[in-house]
């Protein structure tokens, strides 16, 4: 009998899943494990990729087991995963050589100041659509030839070998250092900072630039083919199952949540909070603030290209009150907290822990809590809290219009945070338009699914993905306009004072 079902591999920044979903796009099974958040030192974030990779196995074993369903009922399996945060491994023995670094990560501070100092922070925004930020994976990577000792001469040899998450999960489930396949989706590759946009190939001039050798990066295939299948000795629980599409977690949500004419629009509220807009196959300049990115490729059709606008702690500043402040015991109930203020007291926070990224890209950026009086309480700074997503958000959003040309009458939204009503209300009011849901929110993870199943013959076209069904959640502005322009007003001077800390 024909397989009926889909497996996804969702590896967030906090979590990840495993999902099987059924050819309506339905949810069958969903498996999920937290794994940890390491700290070193104040800006450094780091991941255990062997936990990501033991994490993801005990997903995929729960799915199954929850589902009743068994590895040939998966047609196929795809990835979609954090961006830009990258490792480097032992080709021989299978072993990271250092954890990982998130993206979030700002130890490539000085390297990005000085290399924008000598040529400009656009000097590869014409070839890789992005701006010099510790965002992206390439000084990360040069960090980690540099600090590990050995690595750079070893990774040369292509002994040791880089991967972003997608490459690291997909090596291992092709059979690691026995079989591994080491590629890369053009996805995951645009925001190494290494891939030429226009040939979706590494960029041997960037390569030179950051001291790259180009035997040790993966090589680059579509978001939608068959890479290869998963190996009895590595990935037993999926043995023989192929792996047919991977795709940066944010691209995953667009083609999850079917943003596939130019000018549709979706924002992601996670960790971090990502909003991109399908612009067409030709790459678009923005001249705003935005970066410019591969939306997605499937298969051999045309790339389609994506304006994205980055917000780095959004979701990250609910855990963050949660695990340095101690403030909720789970991230849900901050809501209650926030509620339990009638507004935000006229406190403001802006949460620039990494610098803030679009529209501003000021790496010189750090943290503050603005307008604090006797009458402040952590009601208002939850409040506070969930309010600086959607100032940013509204940045964000006037940004992509204004590199666009077009106006969003409506913005789709998904991800973690947008079970969160006090936000989402609070959102569609900053924003004086409506905010809709889809009734499915784990977007990402279908968007992996629809990559791997149009690969394997499972959907036949994207037109043929009679998916979304279920009622949508949508939110309506309430508040008087006056109200929320001088909430605006007083965040703008907020993140003024927030700027140059660093200097
Ligand atoms: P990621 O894919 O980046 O790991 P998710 O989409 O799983 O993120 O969302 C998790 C994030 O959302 C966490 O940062 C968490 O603190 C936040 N979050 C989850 N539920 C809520 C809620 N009800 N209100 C506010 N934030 C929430």
């Amino acid at each position: 009998m024909a397989s009926r079902y889909i497996g996804a591999i969702d590896q967030g920044t906090t979590s990840t899943r495993f999902i099987i979903f059924d050819e309506t796009g339905a949810i069958v099974a969903l498996e999920r494990r937290e794994h940890a958040q390491i700290y070193p030192k104040p800006g450094w974030v780091e991941h255990d990729a062997a936990e990501i990779w033991r994490n993801a196995l005990d997903c995929v074993a729960g799915s199954l087991e929850k589902s009743g369903l068994r590895p040939g009922d998966l047609a196929a399996v795809g990835i979609a995963n954090q961006r830009e945060t990258c490792l480097i491994w032992d080709k021989a023995s299978g072993l990271p050589l250092h954890n990982a670094l998130v993206w979030m990560d700002t130890r490539t501070e000085q390297a990005v100041a000085a290399l924008a100092r000598e040529r400009g922070a656009d000097c590869l925004r014409a070839k890789t659509g992005l701006p010099l930020a510790t965002y992206f994976s390439a000084l990360k990577l040069a960090w980690l030839l540099e600090q590990t000792p050995g690595a750079r001469e070893r990774a040369q040899d292509g002994e040791v070998l880089f991967g972003t998450i997608d490459s690291w999960l997909i090596w291992n489930l092709t059979g690691g250092a026995k079989s591994g396949l080491h590629v890369t989706d053009a996805t995951n590759a645009s925001r190494t900072q290494m891939m030429n946009l226009a040939t979706l190939q590494w960029d041997e001039e960037i390569l030179d630039l950051f001291g790259i050798p180009r035997a040790c990066l993966p090589e680059i295939r579509s978001s939608s083919e068959v890479y290869g299948h998963c190996a009895a000795h590595s990935a037993s629980i999926l043995a023989g199952v192929p792996i047919a599409g991977a795709l940066g977690d944010q691209h995953g949500a667009l083609l999850g949540q079917a943003r596939l004419r130019p000018g549709d629009a979706k924002n992601t509220y996670g960790t971090g909070c990502f909003m991109l807009m399908n612009t067409g196959t030709e790459p678009r300049v923005s001249s705003n603030g935005l970066i410019t990115t591969l939306g997605y490729k499937l298969g051999g059709a045309a790339p389609v290209y994506a304006l994205e606008g980055s917000v780095a702690i959004a979701g990250a500043l609910v855990q963050w009150l949660r695990d340095n402040l101690g403030l909720i015991r789970e991230s849900h109930e901050i809501e209650a907290l926030a509620r339990s203020v009638e507004d935000n007291g006229d406190v403001y926070f802006v949460p620039a822990f990494s610098g803030l990224y679009a529209p501003r890209w000021r790496g010189d950026a750090r943290g503050i809590v603005a307008g604090l009086t006797r009458h402040s309480n952590k009601g208002h700074i939850a409040r506070a809290a969930l309010e600086a997503t959607a100032y940013q958000t509204r940045e964000v959003l006037a940004a992509m219009e204004g590199d666009a040309g077009v106006a969003v009458a409506e913005l789709r939204v998904d991800g973690g945070m947008t079970d969160n009503e006090l936000l989402m209300q609070f959102q569609a009011d900053i924003l004086e338009r409506p905010v809709t849901r889809p009734a499915m929110i784990e977007t990402t993870a279908l968007g992996a699914a629809v990559a791997a199943g149009l690969a394997v013959g499972f959907w036949r076209s994207l037109e043929d993905i009679a998916l979304h069904g279920g009622a949508e959640r949508r939110w309506t502005p309430q508040m008087a306009r006056a109200e929320s322009a001088r909430l605006i007003a007083s965040w703008e001077k907020a993140v003024q004072r927030s700027l140059g800390w660093r200097d």
